[in-house]
């Protein structure tokens, strides 16, 4: 398989920092393996920031004579983060997000996760969300407490229930054999809680490359308002 991917990261219209981060920083092609995520870092201070530039760091890790997982590369750096932390009072309590792919010369794609940040499949114009949101609000739906509706105006609709830096986690994991002409999307909630569903669907299958497919995403969070960082990675899957 061929990949073909571009990134894209900004501050978004109301905060002064950005604490998301990703891996690889620049677009790119490959024939793979290709390790590629988005994190989404929180914190006081500086702590967002560093959260998910570790996180990102660490798991972007080269690989030696054998394949990481994409889970072993989540808890890698779920370490790296509590190390950090551990190593300087001011960053107690910063956590992140982290949503990566491993995608190899065979076209299998490996996805790990924890956290708020999403991947999605467009596959012959439908688009798929793979991951599950690890928020208070998402799991009270998946319990059939409280509707989609009512999670948008919950008070605590930002609560997250998972995410690196705190102590041991549970990674979602997921394998999925890909096909020529498949596009796959990383975000963080900036594009998410702006942008709809349809939109990013439409968006996607608009049929611009995949630069132009990013950054056409992230104007749309900040034409929408833009009150979060909003973090982007799109690739196109080539025979
Ligand atoms: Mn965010």
């Amino acid at each position: 398989m061929n990949y073909v991917w571009g990134t894209g990261t900004h501050v978004g219209r109301v905060r002064k920092v950005n604490e998301d981060s990703l891996s690889p920083l620049s677009s790119g092609s490959s024939s793979g393996p290709v390790v590629l995520m988005v994190a989404d870092g929180m914190g006081g201070a500086v702590g967002g920031e560093v959260a998910s530039r570790v996180a990102a760091e660490a798991a972007s890790a080269e690989e030696a004579s054998a394949p990481m997982t994409s889970e072993a590369r989540v808890h890698l750096a779920n370490t790296a983060v509590i190390d950090a932390a551990r190593d300087d009072s001011s960053l107690a309590g910063m956590g992140t997000t982290l949503t990566l792919v491993r995608l190899d010369d065979a076209g299998t794609m490996h996805l790990a996760h924890v956290g708020d940040s999403r991947a999605y499949l467009l596959r012959e114009n439908e688009l798929r969300q793979l991951t599950s949101d690890h928020t208070l609000v998402n799991e009270l739906i998946e319990l059939g407490r409280i509707t989609t509706e009512e999670a948008e105006l919950h008070p605590h609709r930002h609560l997250i229930t998972r995410v690196l830096g705190l102590g041991p986690i549970g990674v979602d994991t997921e394998t999925i054999e890909l096909r020529h002409g498949d596009r796959l999307l990383l975000c963080s909630d900036g594009l998410t809680t702006m942008v709809s569903d349809f939109a990013i669907q439409h968006l996607l299958a608009a049929g611009e490359g995949v630069e132009a497919t990013v950054w056409a995403l992230i104007e749309h969070a900040n034409t929408a308002g833009g009150v979060d960082n909003t973090t982007v990675v799109v690739v196109d899957v080539t025979e």
